[in-house]
């Protein structure tokens, strides 16, 4: 059911976790990681951990992708509070929360294609960067493509959990960015700040290649008077090439037949150290290590660490 950007939850009196996978193909190795690092620091701090579904990108999602990824946290132990959330649901609140950042100024209409950009915007450090040629109005003869948001002198600094102090000028860094697509879809950055913020999310703990990130949602969720989560970005997995673990560059799926033997290895990534002899242990037990030994503190300044995601692992089907 959708619910109003400004439904009025419970107040938050603890601790609130979440993990929100995006169905575009089974979890791998860099998705357990940050499923067992925020899970086990709610935990830690006798917190909820809440599962959303970030299914707003019908283009490029798989179909069963969404039960597939249920279906292995499942097997690999994860217990999560409450119904599961998915984003497809809550287009009420998107759109709602597009309207109030429309009524206060700092959401405009663009009629600029890709090509447009690519033509007159600057390189960024995320991409290319929108000259802001929308920003007064849509030129004579163009017709509204996505919906932008304004960023004009705006600031978004932030302690970071584990990497520290963050500072962005988005204006600089990343310009006025699309919280709604020329295809009509909602841009992951507005999704996530309405969610975490009306879900009341107290703490985002997710991986170091979704930092930028944070930043345009902190934004979002400051102009429509929602309070942000605390943020930390843990190492993300990354293979001997130095690429970031994922769909594209051929992680292999995780495989839950040998859940424990994965789960230990991303403890060990996480800095956690498992014994030796839980490796081959009841995952239960493992689990039950984990959660007496858990120290985010471990991760503190990391940002990647390399894993041989051929190694132990089964082979792409
Ligand atoms: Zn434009």
């Amino acid at each position: 059911m959708d619910q109003p950007a400004n439904a009025k939850d419970s107040p938050v009196t603890r601790y609130r976790g979440r993990f929100a996978p995006s169905p575009t193909g089974p979890l791998h190795f860099g998705s357990l990681v940050a499923a067992t690092g925020s899970y086990l620091e709610a935990r830690h701090h006798h917190g909820e951990w809440w599962l959303r579904i970030d299914d707003i990108d019908p283009p490029r999602e798989q179909p069963g992708a969404a039960a597939q990824i249920l279906s292995a946290l499942e097997r690999f132990g994860f217990q999560w509070d409450g119904p599961v959330h998915y984003q497809h649901q809550r287009t009420a609140a998107y759109l709602e929360a597009i309207q109030r950042l429309r009524d206060l100024g700092a959401a405009y209409d663009c009629g600029c294609t890709r090509r447009d950009i690519a033509a007159a915007g600057r390189e960024g450090p995320n991409g290319r960067i929108y000259p802001g040629t929308c920003r007064h109005g849509l030129p004579p003869g163009r017709e509204p493509r996505s919906i932008r948001l304004l960023t004009r002198g705006m600031r978004v600094d932030f302690d970071d959990l584990l990497q520290g102090p963050v500072r962005c000028d988005l204006e600089r860094e990343l310009g006025d960015f699309v919280i709604r697509r020329a295809d009509g879809f909602f841009a992951y950055h507005l999704a996530a700040a309405v969610d975490d913020g009306v879900h009341g999310i107290t703490h985002v703990i997710r991986g170091h290649d979704l930092l930028w990130c944070t930043p345009p949602q902190i934004a979002i969720q400051r102009l429509l008077g929602l309070t942000s989560p605390s943020y930390g970005h843990l190492p993300i997995a990354v293979n001997a090439a130095g690429q970031k673990l994922s769909k594209q560059t051929f992680a292999p799926p995780l495989d839950a037949d040998k859940a424990g033997d994965q789960l230990w290895q991303a403890l060990m990534f996480l800095g956690q150290e498992p014994p030796d002899d839980l490796r081959r242990a009841p995952l239960r037990e493992l689990w039950a290590w984990a959660h007496a030994h858990w120290a985010i503190s471990r991760l503190r300044g990391r940002q990647q660490a390399v894993v041989d995601c051929q190694q132990d692992s089964p082979a792409q089907p």
